[in-house]
């Protein structure tokens, strides 16, 4: 019987047999239900009355039960009812056959427990599609009543896990704003759940005061446009307790891409955070000083040589070494040794915290940070430093610092550290190579003799040490009144008679002797001295030619040298405009020299200025033309009076055919724009007769006059009218 309803299974395509209980006391029916049902591939079991089915229930699982209203021992109703009180039964599928239009037995056998009716007489062709049907639906239900099952299980394993991870789960609607807080969250905030709406005012609430801002940011970003990262912040609870969390944000947007909902997450990483930070602590500070330690130090020099490469600054590596360190630590023990240590360590950060005084006019103040290699030896790391000097600066201060003696626990001590120094990029474009000559430089500075400051590279100790002298004389130099103004004659060719003079500064110091503006205009232009420096020479030039006017000197113009700074700085114009103003003087005898690598640097800032400049009325020259690569496109665009041929070009002019070639061609194409031109470093009559055949209409050189105090101005005006045979 099985085996047959096995194959019309397989035939129908069936993969598991399902198993009928047919309950009727009427043998006849119960045969005709047998043979429809295991034709439709049904298995099919019978029994007689309600007592029956129940022990046919419990021994053989059927799948479906179809029942008989009357029937003796026990009618079908109770068996109905029996049959839902048993176990695994509450989903089983039971058909009752009742009688045709008998209401009242349909309603009882709902009442019952039954899943439907079918009413005799039976319509054979449909019994089977019924049953299927009925089948099919308490699979669903059951499927269904598994699911619910499985749901309730999960959330309870979720919100086991959420109590775990420390992590709650929050939804909040765009319109109302309000909330749905898992337990969790209601866990992390010290309050009750309720079972109550939340809102996002009162999670706002719960912010650390520092955050709420913040996170009222995050959220309005994320309600608005879906979009928000992750963010860390605080919390504090009403008992005062702060913690810190994490939290996550995923937008559910409808059809129209609108944000309807977000979702999202948030965790305590409060212990997490804790054991991290002190991960970090260990693997990257050192314990006894708490200063980066050697694998941190590098990291921050690999990261500040990117920044530098990108920012275009310096960088210094300081290797920092205790003199005879070991002698102290034999004498006083260990533990005063770490003390030592520590106070060092102090010191240095001290060092590097003061470093505004270094701070110059404009220059943005370089950053430090220092380290403990080990042992005796620290390092330091100078960022965004626009000079090499800078680090000689940090080291000398250093050494400053040290000269003073130490108490500690009772013992006073002196203790000299020995600097060595190398900068990025000059001595070294990786982090290994600096920092080894760093070291280097200490060991070299330790044969010197200790308790000093070395550079990798030899010349710069020298340098260094200049050019920190000169600037700190420089800084005084203008109250002390070294600085003076020198004229050095300007021949018109034509008219065979001086006509303009160049202002050349010059600076006595008494602990530097002469210095030559080439050594000290480009100090003053690093260290933003060139400001109030250009301002006194502009103001000497103007006032002093104004004299000559006055007395009747007959000198037309001065040409007065602008460095970059000066001539980028926002104040330039108003300045320029108030000397002519307070000295009274014409603009247009007052010519600014301005070099062409200055024009080329900033092409578009430098037209728009020269512009402004050319409105005030005064004469604009390119000094040095030649060295800069202006184009003549650029030449064009720049609203100049005339071009100054560097003397490079003139030194070798009679014998050099290509200087010739090129000065040749920067007349001819001066003139064809309508620039005047003047060649300097003339030194030779030859040069001269050279430049007067090639149309050169003014020349500057040491062969018609040396810069010269202004008296002497005065006297080669008066008595001198300069005569080429003179010269000859
Ligand atoms: P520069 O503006 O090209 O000045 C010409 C330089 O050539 C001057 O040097 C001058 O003394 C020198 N010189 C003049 N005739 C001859 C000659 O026949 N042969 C040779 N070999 N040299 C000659 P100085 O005064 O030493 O100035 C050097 C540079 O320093 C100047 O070059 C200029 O760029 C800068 N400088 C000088 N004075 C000032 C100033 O007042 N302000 C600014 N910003 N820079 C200045
Ligand atoms: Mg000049
Ligand atoms: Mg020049």
């Amino acid at each position: 019987m099985k085996q047959n309803a096995e194959r019309t299974a397989d035939q129908l395509g069936i993969t598991k047999i399902q198993r009928v209980l047919v309950v009727d006391d009427d043998v006849a029916s119960r045969k005709l239900m047998r043979k429809t049902l295991m034709r439709e591939g049904f298995e099919v079991i019978e029994a007689e009355n309600g007592e029956q089915a129940l022990a046919a229930f419990d021994e053989q699982r059927p799948d479906l039960v179809l029942l008989d209203v009357e029937m003796p021992v026990m009618d079908g109703f109770t068996a109905c009812m029996k049959l839902r009180q048993r176990k695994d039964a509450d989903h089983l599928p039971v058909l009752m056959v009742t009688g045709l239009e008998d209401m009242d037995s349909v309603n009882r056998a709902y009442d019952a427990g039954a899943t439907d009716f079918i009413a005799k007489p039976i319509n054979w062709p449909i019994l089977g599609h019924r049953i299927r049907y009925m089948l099919r639906s308490s699979e669903t239900l059951v499927d269904l009543a598994y699911t619910v099952q499985e749901l309730h299980s999960n959330r309870a394993r979720l919100t086991n896990a959420q109590r775990i991870a420390k992590l709650g789960s929050w939804e909040i609607d765009t319109e109302t704003l309000l909330m749905t807080w898992s337990e969790e969250v209601y866990r992390l905030f010290g309050i009750e759940s309720d079972n109550r709406t939340a809102s996002l005012s009162e999670l706002l609430s719960m912010i650390h005061e520092e955050d709420r801002e913040q996170v009222r940011h995050w959220f309005s970003l994320a309600l608005k446009t879906g979009d928000a990262n992750d963010i860390n912040h605080r919390i504090s609870n009403p008992n005062g307790n702060v913690r810190n969390v994490y939290q996550q944000v995923e937008a559910i947007v409808d059809q129209d891409g609108k944000v309807t909902q977000l979702h999202g997450t948030i965790q305590d990483i409060t212990e997490r955070q804790k054991f991290e930070d002190k991960i970090r602590e260990l693997a990257y500070f050192d314990s006894l000083t708490g200063l980066p330690n050697r694998d941190s130090f590098k990291m921050h020099v690999d990261q500040s040589i990117k920044a530098a490469d990108r920012q275009k600054y310096k960088l210094a590596a300081l290797f920092l070494d205790l003199d005879d360190f070991k002698r102290i630590n034999d004498t006083f023990g260990h533990t005063f040794g770490d003390m030592l240590l520590k106070s060092v360590a102090e010191r240095l950060q001290d060092c590097l915290r003061a470093n505004d005084f270094i701070s110059h006019v404009e220059t943005a103040a370089f950053t430090g940070i220092a380290a403990r290699f080990g042992g005796d030896e620290f390092a330091i790391l100078l960022t965004n430093m626009h000079r090499s000097e800078d680090a000689a600066i940090v080291a000398q201060r250093i050494l400053d610092s040290f000269t003073h003696s130490l108490t500690l626990s009772g013992h006073e001590v002196v203790i000299t550290p020995t600097i060595g120094i190398a900068t990025y990029p000059a001595d070294g474009d990786s982090t290994e190579i600096l920092l080894r000559n760093a070291d280097t430089a200490m060991y070299s500075a330790k044969r010197i003799g200790k308790n000093n400051y070395q550079f990798y590279n030899n010349s710069m100790n020298a340098n260094a040490r200049l050019r920190l002298t000169i600037e700190n004389q420089l800084r005084k130099a203008l109250e002390r009144n070294e600085l003076q103004m020198n004229y050095q004659p300007q021949l018109e060719v034509k008219g065979n008679r001086f006509v303009a003079i160049e202002a050349l500064v010059r600076w006595h110091n008494e602990e530097l002797g002469n210095v030559p503006p080439s050594d000290f205009i480009p100090v003053a232009e690093e260290s933003g001295l060139i400001i109030p420096i250009g301002e006194w020479i502009l103001r000497t030039a103007c006032t002093q030619l104004k004299a000559w006017h006055d007395t009747g000197v007959a000198i037309e113009r001065v040409a007065v040298n602008i460095s970059v700074r000066q001539f980028m700085h926002p104040d330039f114009l108003a300045l320029v405009k108030d000397i002519l103003d307070t000295t009274g003087l014409d603009p247009e005898a007052v010519e600014l020299e301005i070099t062409e690598s200055l024009l080329m640097a900033d092409v578009e800032s430098a037209i728009q200025i020269l512009h402004e400049l050319k409105k005030l009325g005064v004469l604009l020259a390119i000094d040095d033309f030649g060295t800069g690569y202006s184009s003549l496109s650029y030449l064009k665009r720049f609203p100049i009076d005339r071009l100054k041929i560097d003397q490079s070009f003139i030194f070798d002019i009679t014998t050099n055919v290509e200087d010739a070639a090129i000065t040749k061609a920067v007349i001819a194409m001066a003139k064809s724009m309508d620039i005047r031109v003047i060649a300097e470093g003339v030194e030779t009559i030859e040069q001269l007769n050279y430049l007067t055949e090639k149309n050169c209409e003014e020349v500057q050189g040491y062969y018609l006059g040396r810069p010269m105090p202004a008296h002497e101005i005065s006297a080669l005006m008066a008595s001198h009218k300069v005569s080429r045979q003179d010269k000859e």
